[in-house]
């Protein structure tokens, strides 16, 4: 699935856009060779806890073709899976910088950086046959859920219900902190975290106790941790 994604160029809009990026490029990365391309999930196939965020960021992702690596939202991210015991380092710079994580992957409901980090709800729904296949290859083995921010949240929802998982009615809400557990063809426990951009962290709203408390108990309940 990874081999064929990286090929995509469904929507017009965030093909150029990142095309564009990879070109003019940020000066602080004028000697970079940017991946412009969409960015895959990263993480063992057979994960247990599946992380969805949001899309890659410009000079991030889409710089270095790994989720969330080489910007500030992945240093903060990666820190904090690393401290709960889910990374084997706190650091994510490169594409082969060594980074593993246990028993975890990391996607996203658009693969393709998006101007001002905002995909258009057509451009969600044309990469959501990515995440219906991610989730189906995942199936088997996935125990836990967390999704960063409430784009990922409402973008993941009916996935999940196409994937045999029953939605409460009133459908859940996103918050930070949400959890709700379910049923369907397997049990799954779904959790709410803000997104770790630079807007939440830097102001505070989320902090690395907070993202760690959510990813320890995802963790758990995925049976990686303690
Ligand atoms: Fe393809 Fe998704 Fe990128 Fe659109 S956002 S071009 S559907 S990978």
């Amino acid at each position: 699935m990874d081999a064929d994604l990286v090929e995509c160029r469904a929507c017009p809009r965030l093909v150029a856009w990142r095309e564009k990026v990879a070109i003019e490029k940020r000066a602080s990365f004028a000697n970079d060779r940017y991946w412009g391309r969409p960015v895959p999930g990263f993480g063992p196939a057979d994960a247990s806890l599946l992380i969805v965020g949001l899309a890659p960021a410009a000079h991030g992702a889409n710089r270095t073709g790994r989720m969330f690596t080489g910007d500030r939202s992945g240093d903060f991210l990666y820190a904090a899976l690393h401290a709960v015991g889910l990374a084997n380092q706190p650091t994510a710079t490169r594409i082969d910088d060594g980074l593993e994580l246990r028993g975890t992957r990391i996607t996203s409901p658009v693969h393709c950086a998006p101007p001002a980090n905002k995909p258009t709800t057509e451009e969600r729904d044309n990469c959501r046959h990515w995440l219906d296949t991610e989730l189906e290859l995942l199936k088997p083995t996935l125990r836990s859920v967390i999704v960063l921010g409430g784009f990922g949240w409402q973008a993941l929802l009916p996935v999940l219900a196409g994937a045999g998982w029953m939605i409460p009615r009133p459908r859940p809400k996103f918050g930070h902190g949400a959890h709700v557990r379910l049923t369907g063809t397997t049990t799954i426990d779904l959790y709410g975290c803000f997104h770790v951009s630079q807007q939440n962290t830097f102001t505070g709203r989320l902090t690395p106790l907070m993202l760690e408390s959510v990813l320890a108990s995802a963790g758990r309940t995925a049976g990686l941790l303690p």
